[in-house]
């Protein structure tokens, strides 16, 4: 083959395609890294898609420059993978690339990791030692030293003499680096440079997974039977009913089997304490993928799911949406949990793509199994399990047959009415804290707005402090004394006086989680309180040390964002609150009802997780909204059937394929100019399944003004001619004159 298609990590539409010189002829085939120049100046790293041997029609093709051995190669799997996400999500498969693999420059400087081992010279006799050991009593540190260098490295008891880290060695003694040059002088140690994995700290399977319930063992069954005529199961199993325990057990035989597994989650704030539990089981096989390692961890990573460290294998991946892109190789099993949750879906940058259906067809193109799991399914995927096309298994109960926690609803607008509340805090919640305190037992409030305020205003003529970039109202930062943009991260000190009146009397509005844990320290002063929210965890083990205080009970109440409301396993906890169900229940998405029932079943599931039934107040003004009565009673079918028909009446997901436009400009006339020319261009074709455009809530973020366009397609239609035509209509749009300022954007099925 002469020539191949090379996929670039760039945003460009379409492969490129470069000769192949004589001396790489036979090498370069699918999935090959190569090295080529793009442009005048630039080289790239890129994948090649294919190879072929049909000169291009522009005659200069420019050679292949080298192959790029340092991650191995892209697999079939990935490959189809890629062209599937970039097709089904309007994409770049360039996008795709840049998503799926650690950037260029960490694979070029990737080095593995080596430390310093010392070791014992090997010719010395056990007489030679001895004395050489009495010539040193009056050298206390090479004494030392030695004597632990002897018994680490195996040499007391005969077995075979290995070398010991250096830094381990040191840290056991009061040895220093001129005592260790002292010994390799007399020619008594010797050192090695050894490779090490920079994410392998030590991990030894302890404890085998725990014996299944019978409830839990027959869900396992039935999860087997369905598997013997379908690739998908979801499993409802309500909160701590157990599912995680039936996980393991399918990992193990999967692990058995020689197969991997992949097991994702929608938060890194999750992975902190599943990790360990996996650990404790599964040992050496298992590691973490996240956005938050570092570029060579990820290489490292890259390398161990491809079988290609020889410094150690993974068949076990715990991580976020983004580990999709792993290279596995021997996929048996993907496990989606929290399946409902809307972190799996990227906003930005492309690819806008939902990690759980990634997930489900990276699971099908290798075969495998997938399992998704949830308390509260989202309703596409149990209408997918009721009409069949999933199997479906339900737990009822939770494990041990504790109850579920028991919802009390506390009216804020009456407290407000009888003047009963207390800050923030209606007599219910303060009774349910001060009593769960008196036991010694340990609290979670969830509010979900971080800072401190949502607003500030003037109280005199109503000014209220908006970004310069956005459509947004800044929030107040007490800690920072700051008022801080939450779309575009602008910052500003906060005014003495009104911008409008200068009147002075501007006060804060709403409450964030800062503000409640500043007035749950007034009203409970001796209580221990830590915040969990994107403020407090940005520095890279700060959710695991947060969830490790309030594990080892260093924590008696924790005020947290929607970090806190899933997955999470507390044995001591046995109170949540939830401050405000009304802003969860109150934003103008056809999704939001669900949301409410998910966020509230989620957080509340945290509660009475041992033992004992835990209680869980929500503080609403609106205790008739059904959503809280659904809540009230566990009860997702009602919720479920509720949501179901409303889809059907005004025709959303899943009754139909949502695609949305994000049409963007600078200057507001453009916008309008453009968005509308796009609306009309797209109602030609599709007529009434057009929505819009129509300025979003939020319709300017960081200097650019907003439009969407929504479209609504059959789900039984094929989409590729609808994508085409999609397609033929922006790029007649992007050849308009006057198109340079303008952005669109595509989002396929938008959470
Ligand atoms: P879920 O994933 O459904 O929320 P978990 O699997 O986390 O539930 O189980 C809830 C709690 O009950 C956990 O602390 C877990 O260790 C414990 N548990 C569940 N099943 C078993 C079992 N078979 N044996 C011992 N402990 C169990
Ligand atoms: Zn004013
Ligand atoms: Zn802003």
């Amino acid at each position: 083959m002469k020539f191949a298609d090379v996929i670039l990590p760039l945003s460009v539409k379409d492969r490129y395609t470069y000769s192949i010189p004589e001396k790489l002829r036979g090498k370069v085939i699918a999935g090959t890294f190569v090295r080529v120049q793009f442009g005048k100046r630039n080289t790239y790293m890129g994948v090649v898609a294919s190879v072929h041997n049909i000169a291009p029609e522009s005659g200069n093709v420019r050679d292949i420059k080298e192959i790029s051995e340092e991650l191995g190669f892209v697999n079939a799997i990935q490959l189809r993978l890629w062209n599937w996400i970039s097709d089904y999500y309007m994409c770049n498969e360039g996008d795709v690339m840049k998503a799926a693999l650690p950037s260029e420059n960490a694979i070029s400087n990737y080095k593995p990791k080596t430390e310093i081992y010392l070791k014992l010279t090997e010719t010395l006799s056990e007489k030679r030692l001895n004395e050489i050991l009495d010539s040193l009593k009056k050298a206390p540190r090479q004494y030392d030293l030695l004597s632990e260098l002897i018994r680490l490295s195996g040499y007391e008891d005969g077995s075979e003499v290995t070398p010991v880290k250096k830094s381990l060695l040191m840290s056991g003694t009061h040895a220093t680096q001129s005592a260790i040059n002292a010994l390799e002088k007399k020619g008594v140690i010797g050192h090695v440079d050894m490779t090490v994995l920079r994410t392998g700290e030590e991990k030894i399977a302890s404890i085998p997974v725990n014996e299944l319930s019978v409830p839990q063992q027959n869900s396992f069954n039935a999860i087997k039977k369905v598997f013997e005529t379908k690739d998908i199961v979801l499993l409802h199993g309500v909160t701590s009913s157990g599912k995680t325990e039936i996980y393991f057990h399918l990992i193990a035989e999967q692990l058995k089997l020689g197969k991997q597994v992949l097991y994702m989650l929608p938060e890194i704030a999750l992975t902190a304490q599943m990790i360990s539990r996996l650990n404790k089981h599964f040992g050496s096989v298992t590691c973490v993928y996240h956005s938050r390692l570092n570029d060579s961890e990820k290489v490292e990573i890259w390398k161990m799911v491809s079988g290609h460290e020889p410094g150690g294998n993974c068949s076990l991946v715990l991580g976020v949406r983004s580990s999709v892109f792993l290279p596995f190789y021997n996929l048996g099993l993907v496990i989606v949990d929290e399946e409902h949750d809307p972190s799996y879906k990227q906003q930005d940058p492309a690819p806008r793509y939902n990690g759980r259906d990634s997930a489900i067809m990276l699971s099908h193109l290798h075969g495998a199994r997938t399992i998704l799991g949830s308390a509260s399914p989202s309703i596409e995927s149990y209408n997918n399990a009721i009409t069949g096309k999933y199997g479906l298994v339900e737990l009822t109960e939770r494990y041990g047959f504790i109850k579920l926690p028991e919802i009390i609803i506390s009216n804020t607008r009456e407290a407000y009415r009888k003047k009963l509340m207390v800050s923030h805090f209606t007599p219910e919640l303060l009774y349910a804290i001060d009593d769960a305190l008196g036991r010694g037992e340990q609290i979670i409030l969830f509010q979900n707005r971080r800072g401190f305020a949502p607003y500030i205003e003037c109280s005199e003529c109503g000014w209220i402090p908006t970004c310069v970039q956005c459509a947004v109202n800044l929030t107040y930062h007490k800690a920072l004394n700051k008022l801080v943009c939450h779309y575009c991260g602008y910052t500003t000190s906060l005014p003495h006086s009104c911008g409008n009146c200068n009147s002075s009397g501007l006060v804060t509005k709403g409450f964030g989680t800062e503000k409640i844990e500043d007035e749950i320290k007034i009203v409970f002063p001796s209580a221990r309180v830590a915040r969990m929210d994107q403020d407090t965890t940005r520095t890279k083990n700060s959710f695991d040390r947060i969830i490790k205080s309030f594990e080892d009970r260093r924590v008696d109440i924790l005020i947290g964002t929607q970090m806190i409301s899933k997955g999470l396993d507390f044995e001591n906890l046995t109170i949540v609150g939830i401050l405000n169900a009304d802003n969860m229940l109150n934003f103008p998405d056809f999704r939001a009802h669900e949301r409410g029932f998910q966020l509230m079943e989620q957080v509340s599931g945290r509660a009475g997780r041992r033992q004992k039934q835990g209680k869980v107040i929500i503080q609403t003004a609106d205790s008739s909204h059904r959503i809280i009565r659904n809540v009230i009673r566990h009860d997702y079918m009602s919720m479920f059937k509720n949501q179901l028909e409303e889809r059907k009446t005004f025709n959303y997901p899943p009754f139909c394929r949502m695609i949305k436009f994000s049409i963007k400009h600078k200057d507001r006339s453009h916008l309008n100019h453009f968005s509308d020319m796009l609306g009309s261009e797209l109602r030609k074709i599709f007529g009434s399944r057009i929505l819009g455009p129509e300025a979003p809530v939020i319709n300017r973020i960081q200097f650019w003004y907003i439009k969407t366009i929504i479209l609504k397609i059959e789900r039984e239609k094929p989409q590729s001619k609808a994508k085409q035509l999609i397609i033929d209509v922006l790029s007649r749009i992007e050849n308009e004159k006057g198109s340079s300022g303008l952005r669109i954007s595509i989002d396929v099925d938008p959470y």
